[in-house]
């Protein structure tokens, strides 16, 4: 059923095979249900620091780390860099709202997902832009025995970001992994341009407000428009990307 973009991928990449082994997922609007709020603290901070930013825009930068975007933003109606005052600032304004709003849940289909790579043995590589403790914390509540410390890059591992393939690639360094032997699941045009430039076969699940095309656009190989409907197909993907 995923042949025709399976094969276009390895035409493409030099690949003769896939050998799946691993699943790198992002975290916000991938496993929680997280992006409205992301959206709404980012809008609220920007606006009380005197910015131009509507919860829109925060879908467009998703991925990015929280200074980048600040910086952005900055560049944009100041012309300049954010000072590093303004960036702990603004991010820690933005964090604030963020934990004030009530908890996001988890991405419904993503536990159904994440048990049937278990039931698989495929490894699951968590790889975010996100520097909430708090949300990192909640992993282990939500999807308990899944996601293991030296399997995560957050954004206390990387220098870029998204949408620099830099994050996906210390996922398949972490994970030990040749590109053909992972698969990346992404809601975000520039977590999926980060993970396409990485050179991985990029999964888009479309959980937010953006158009498909948006998110094809960015570099994905295939798209569905749930988590709970890359969980239901997960077995024919599954076997199309362990071929013999
Ligand atoms: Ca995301």
């Amino acid at each position: 059923m995923f042949e025709k973009e399976r094969d276009k991928y390895l035409n493409k990449h030099g690949f003769e095979k896939m050998h799946l082994k691993a699943v790198l997922f992002d975290m916000d609007g991938v496993l929680f249900d997280s992006m409205k709020n992301h959206a709404e603290a980012w809008s609220k901070a920007m606006t009380q620091m005197g910015f131009h930013f509507p919860k829109s825009e925060a879908y467009m930068h998703e991925g990015r780390t929280g200074t980048g975007t600040i910086n952005i933003v900055t560049q944009r109606e100041l012309k300049r860099d954010a000072t590093e005052e303004e960036k702990e600032q603004i991010y820690k304004i933005k964090s604030d709202y963020f934990n004030s709003l009530p908890k996001a849940e988890p991405m419904p289909g993503a536990l159904e997902l994440l048990e049937k790579l278990k039931v698989d043995q495929i490894t699951p590589i968590l790889v975010t832009g996100s520097a909430q403790k708090s949300l990192i914390g909640r992993l282990n509540q939500h999807f308990p025995n899944t996601f293991v410390p030296e399997l995560m890059v957050t954004a206390f591992d990387v220098k870029y970001g998204k949408p620099n393939p830099e994050p996906y690639l210390i996922g398949k360094r972490k994970g030990n992994l040749e590109l053909n032997e992972g698969i990346v699941v992404e809601n975000a045009p520039l977590g999926i341009e980060s993970s396409s430039k990485a050179g991985f076969f990029t999964v888009a699940v479309n959980t937010g407000p953006l158009d498909n095309k948006i998110l094809l656009d960015a570099g994905a190989d295939l798209l569905f428009p749930s988590m709970q409907e890359l969980a239901n197909h997960w077995s024919e993907l599954r076997k199309c990307l362990q071929q013999p």
